[in-house]
């Protein structure tokens, strides 16, 4: 019965519209509704384009994680699936935080320190960055969290450890599935209802860097940043290794 009442849960009101999501309130004020897109952008915007069939991967996949992550027992926003772009989540107040980990070297963490790309790290590096668009998401350390009054410091603390396990359990999940976890990003939210910490956002080939185990081959977003083609296929690829 509340399954039924879940997956017919209607838009009310438009709420906010991101650069890959738009978000709707429920008849429920404790749920919204996310609607994926095919937009997708890079380098703060100044990259526009649309990934056919992005949608409907990031949607499918981050539900499919959410769900193995929850059985972990890491609470997320997820609550269930509507449609292939929908899904509903508990409301939350997103933190201006972007808790990133990495297990090898690539993207802005090569670049920033001078090392090339595709090092194993001997244990998980996890940074901390402020979402500010204006500013182009500094990297900022907990002094900088305080004096911004972004999150109080058990929070910050128990985002990092939750992103540690988040960490073990994706790693070893994909590379059953013949994927190295390269790095990814999560953005934590406080429920509205009850001011609960919980892993909100999406978990996706837009958020996660992901190669294949033989080849290296990129199954990510970084195909559309760098303009390396066959997009649309690597997203396909990762859905059909994790979903169907
Ligand atoms: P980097 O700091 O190397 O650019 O990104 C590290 C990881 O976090 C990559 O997996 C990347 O996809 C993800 N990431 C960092 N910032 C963002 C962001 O603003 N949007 C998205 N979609 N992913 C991000």
């Amino acid at each position: 019965m509340e399954d039924q009442q879940v997956s017919t849960m209607e838009k009310t009101e438009f709420l906010y519209e991101g650069k890959a999501k738009k978000i709707y309130r429920t008849p429920d004020p404790g749920l919204y509704l996310v609607e994926y897109k095919d937009d997708a952008t890079a380098f703060d915007g100044l990259k526009k384009g649309t990934i056919a069939g992005k949608g409907v991967v990031n949607n499918l996949v981050s539900a499919h994680l959410f769900q193995l992550l929850e059985r972990h027992g890491v609470p997320t926003h997820f609550v269930e699936l509507v449609s292939d772009r929908e899904m509903v989540v508990r409301a939350v107040r997103i933190i201006a935080l972007e808790i990133v980990v990495r297990n090898i070297t690539a993207g802005s963490l090569a670049k920033r320190l001078g090392l090339e790309e595709g090092l194993v790290l001997d244990q998980p590096v996890v940074e901390t960055y402020y979402k500010s668009d204006e500013l182009h998401d500094p990297l900022i350390n907990n002094d900088h969290i305080r004096l911004l009054n972004l999150a109080a410091p058990e929070e910050v603390e128990a985002m990092r450890a939750a992103a540690l396990v988040v960490n073990e359990v994706l790693k070893e999940y994909l590379a059953g599935r013949g994927i190295d976890l390269v790095d990814f990003k999560l953005e934590f939210g406080r429920t509205l209802d009850d001011g609960r910490l919980v892993l909100a956002d999406e978990i996706s080939p837009d958020t996660c860097r992901l190669w294949d185990r033989d080849t290296k081959k990129k199954l990510d977003k970084d195909r559309f940043r760098r303009d390396l083609g066959g997009v649309e296929e690597a997203y396909a690829e990762i859905m059909r290794r994790l979903i169907r």
